[in-house]
Parts: C-alpha cells; structure tokens; sequence
C-alpha cells in the first residue's frame, strides 16, 4: 500500500487546510504575481448581513478547482506565483478604520507590483480597494458588474460610508475615469427612476439586464472593450448581478440577473484588456444552500487569476 503524497493538486478536495485554490498561505511578497486577499467586513450592509463570512466559504469550494482552465487554455497557478495572503484586520464597528486597514495592507501588495484579488465582505470595501490601486495607476476604467448602481449619496441618513455609496464616493475622490465606467446587469425595484439618473449623471455607462440581453454577450463585450481601451482596468464583482437562482448566498438579491453561464462568458470576453486589479463581494454564506454561491464564486476568482495568467503569457 503507498501513501498519497497529500499536496497542491494531487491533493482531494477534502484534505488539509483551505487556502485559496491550496495556494501557500505567505505575506513573503517575494516573487510574488497575484495574492488573494480576504476582507471579512460586512457592518455597512442595508438587509442581510453575513458577508463577513464569504472569504472563508469561497476559500473553502475553491479546494475543488483543479487547476487548468480549458477554455482559456491557461493554468494559472502554475504560469504566474500566486499566494493566498490572508485576511485584512477589519474593526467592525468601525467603517473608516476599516477602510483604512484595507487601503493600508492592499497599497502595500499593489505598490510592489503584486496583482491583488479581493474576496469580500460587502461592496463598500470597493472604495479603499479603488483608492489603494488609483495610488498606483493613476485614474481607473472600472467594470462593474452589480444588480445596483451603488452610487446613493448617503444611507442610514447622514452616513456617507456604506454598501449602497462606494461608487458615488469613488467619483468624487477622482479614483475613476468616468469616461471608461461601465455598469453591468442593474435591475431590480429602485427608491425612484433617480437611482439610475443620479448613476447615469454621474458619468457611468449603465448596461441594465434589459440592453444586456438586447445585446447579447457580444454586444456586452464590444461596449466594454470600446470604453475601456488599454487604460488599467479594475473589476469589481458584485455576486449578485448574477440570478439568486444561481447565487442565493447574498445580502440584496434581485431576481432576473444574469446566469452562471452568462458570467463566465462575460469574464473570459474580458481576455487581453490591461486588468490591474479584482474583487469579489456580497457572498453571504448563511444565506446560501449547497453553497452553490461560494461554489460559483470561487469559480469566477478561477477566472480571474486565469485572466492574469493570460496576459502574462508571452504573445
Ligand atoms: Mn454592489
Ligand atoms: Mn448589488
């Protein structure tokens, strides 16, 4: 009888200790291409909490990625070092020394040159994420893909910080080339037709579900490609423009979103653009079952560090 040797993929996705795809578990940034880092904070969520518990479950199903992605022909682990850097130390009563903590540990990765990929946590995260990489490169094209525009003004009356506000408070700190904006999959009942106004004035270039599906995923695409040129580019995720029959683990689901399917087309389109930075939020374990989201979402970081590994790839 031998012994399985219990290491990387040779290893069942029940074994050992879960880091992001089995990755090491390192803050040694030497040679280092992209680290997965977690922030599990979710005190500025409107409805359902439980974000905070969304790294850990993603971490978890991501033990089932077994390394090679066919369709873009890419094996990221092994063409590019990736870690799995941990988790930010958030203070949950505390947005803004939150906030901070993000900017601070995430500045640190992407002021080396290190790729970083986010897994929330709710979407409010996104604005000290935006900070840190507009530190670095300058004024940003962001695709956005999200069932909510998140660009309210305020929540909770006075409070200026939250999941409904980063994109709103992102414009105003000049983090994002407005002019390369682009929001993907909104829907949904709103307060007033002044959700999408205020967004739209804004500067973003809203796709809504209905022109999405007028479009078709190559439609989506070209509009992309067309705003966002080869200016660096950061995505941010939200999983709940994807249906809740697809991803019911979240905060604020909206039916009528995009399929699992769609989402993966969508992403691989993204091949080739200048991506400099990812996250991937609202995943709310104690609302899933079957852990069908964190199952999905683990996929769509696969696809991220294989978007990577393609650009890094000797054309
Ligand atoms: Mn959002
Ligand atoms: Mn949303």
């Amino acid at each position: 009888m031998t012994t399985p040797k219990n290491t990387g993929f040779e290893a069942q996705p029940y074994y050992g200790i879960c880091t992001f795809g089995r990755q090491p578990h390192t803050r040694d940034l030497t040679g280092v291409d992209v680290a997965v880092v977690g922030v599990p904070y979710d005190g500025s969520t409107s409805y359902r909490s439980g974000a905070r518990f969304g790294p850990r479950a993603i971490r978890e199903q991501s033990l089932l990625l077994w390394g090679y992605n066919n369709a873009l022909d890419v094996a990221p682990f092994k063409a590019q070092k990736v870690i799995d850097y941990g988790d930010v130390d958030v203070v949950p009563p505390d947005i803004v020394a939150t906030h901070t903590a993000i900017h601070d540990e995430v500045s640190s990765l992407v002021k080396e040159g290190v790729k970083v990929i986010t897994l929330g946590g709710a979407h409010s995260i996104a604005l000290p994420l935006l900070r840190a990489h507009s530190h670095k490169y300058g004024r940003l094209a962001v695709i956005h893909f999200d069932a909510h525009p998140d660009t309210w003004d305020t929540e909770f009356g006075e409070q200026k910080y939250s999941h409904g506000t980063p994109f709103r408070r992102a414009i105003e700190e000049k983090l994002i080339d407005t002019s390369a904006y682009i929001q993907i999959g909104i829907r949904g009942p709103t307060s007033g037709k002044k959700d999408y106004e205020d967004a739209i004035a804004l500067g973003a270039r809203m796709i809504t579900i209905d022109d999405a599906m007028r479009m078709g995923l190559g439609g989506i695409l070209g509009e992309i490609r067309s705003r966002v040129q080869n200016k660096p580019v950061y995505l941010t995720f939200d999983i709940d423009s994807i249906d809740p029959a697809f991803a019911p683990g979240t905060g604020t689901p909206e039916v009528g979103g995009f399929s699992s399917y769609q989402i993966l087309q969508l992403l691989r389109g993204l091949k080739g653009l200048n991506l400099v930075g990812f996250d991937l939020v609202e995943v709310s374990p104690p609302f899933d079952h079957s852990n069908i989201t964190s199952i999905l979402a683990s996929n769509i970081v696969f696809e991220f560090l294989s978007l990577l590994a393609v650009n890094k790839q000797p054309v």
